[in-house]
Formats: C-alpha cells, sequence, structure tokens
C-alpha cells in the first residue's frame, strides 16, 4: 500500500512538474467527446487492425455520467448482466479517455467473440487487437483482475478517477509523440 502511494505520488509530481494535466478545479464539466491524444491513438489502432485484416468497431467513446448511471443499473436495480462496475463520473469514458471495440466478422456482424480469429492466423483477433492497444500506449480491461472488461481501453496520464473528479484533466500534448 505505502509502496503504491509512493508511486502514485511520483507519477504525480512527474507529471505536475511536467505540465501535462490542467487543474480546472471540481466544478468542471466534463469534455463530452475524447482527448485528442485517445482520439489520436484510436485512429492508430484502426489503421493498424485493419492492415492485418481485423475489422475493429470502436462501440463506445465518450460517455455522459447520466448514460454511465444507466449501465451501473443494468444488472442491478434493472434487468441484464452487470456491464460496469463504475457509476458517472467513476469512469474514464465519462473524462473521454477511454474506448471500447468489437469485432466486425465477414458477414458484417459486430461480434464480441474474443475466440474469433477472422484473419486465420492461428491467434485470437481480439487479443490481437488487445496487443497492439497496448504498444500504442492503452491500458486493457482484459488485464485487469477482478472485473475483466475485455472491450475496454483506457488511457489515464497517470490521473486517478479521484484526480479527475476533483477538476484534473490531462493537456492535450504527447511528449512522447514521434
Ligand atoms: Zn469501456
Amino acid at each position: 500500500m505505502i509502496i503504491i502511494a509512493f508511486f502514485g505520488a511520483v507519477v504525480f509530481l512527474y507529471n505536475k512538474v511536467n505540465n501535462h494535466y490542467v487543474d480546472l478545479g471540481e466544478d468542471a464539466s466534463p469534455p463530452m467527446k475524447l482527448h485528442p491524444i485517445v482520439e489520436k491513438k484510436k485512429d492508430k489502432l484502426l489503421e493498424k487492425t485493419a492492415s492485418i485484416g481485423i475489422d475493429v468497431v470502436i462501440t463506445e467513446k465518450w460517455r455522459s455520467n447520466e448514460r454511465q448511471n444507466k449501465l451501473y443499473a443494468q444488472g442491478r436495480t434493472e434487468n441484464g448482466n452487470i456491464v460496469t462496475h463504475a457509476e458517472g463520473g467513476e469512469s474514464y469514458h465519462n473524462y473521454g479517455l477511454a474506448i471500447d471495440y468489437a469485432i466486425r466478422n465477414e458477414n458484417d456482424t459486430i461480434i464480441w467473440n474474443i475466440s474469433y480469429d477472422g484473419n486465420n492466423n492461428g491467434e485470437k483477433d481480439w487479443f490481437e487487437v488487445a496487443e497492439i492497444a497496448k504498444d500504442l500506449g492503452f491500458e486493457w480491461g482484459g488485464d485487469w483482475r477482478n472485473f475483466k472488461d475485455y472491450p475496454h481501453l483506457q488511457m489515464d496520464f497517470g490521473l486517478s478517477i479521484s484526480q479527475l473528479q476533483s477538476g484534473l484533466r490531462p493537456t492535450n500534448e504527447d511528449k512522447k509523440e514521434e
């Protein structure tokens, strides 16, 4: 716990020193669209996956708190399966820092079958997409231990949900950009 807190503090200070975020205060409204860097990386992801014969569909980008609350109700107070553990304001989607993907198969149908190998290279397309996304800097929900969120990709820019809730926002500059 202390180690995690320590690394958290280091990342926080690093970002502060390098001005990787701005503080808009806790009354700040959500961005209502994808962060420009996430947008760019999403396009790169589509490009790279298309080049190996995988037709990736982005099913979700920025998400309003209202919609997040509706999703949260699913499987709890409403019918359906639980699809999220985040309420409004608790998801990186709410800050334009996450996307969800699915795959379009040869019948033009959008599928969530993580075992599908449409490009016939002996590897599951879903995981190929995840690997490419991770190379681009995304964190993949399929790597989460407790609640696996296979379609989910996010970039937190070193900011926790509570920091985002308090008004911190990553800036638009990508220092690692080539
Ligand atoms: Zn998601």
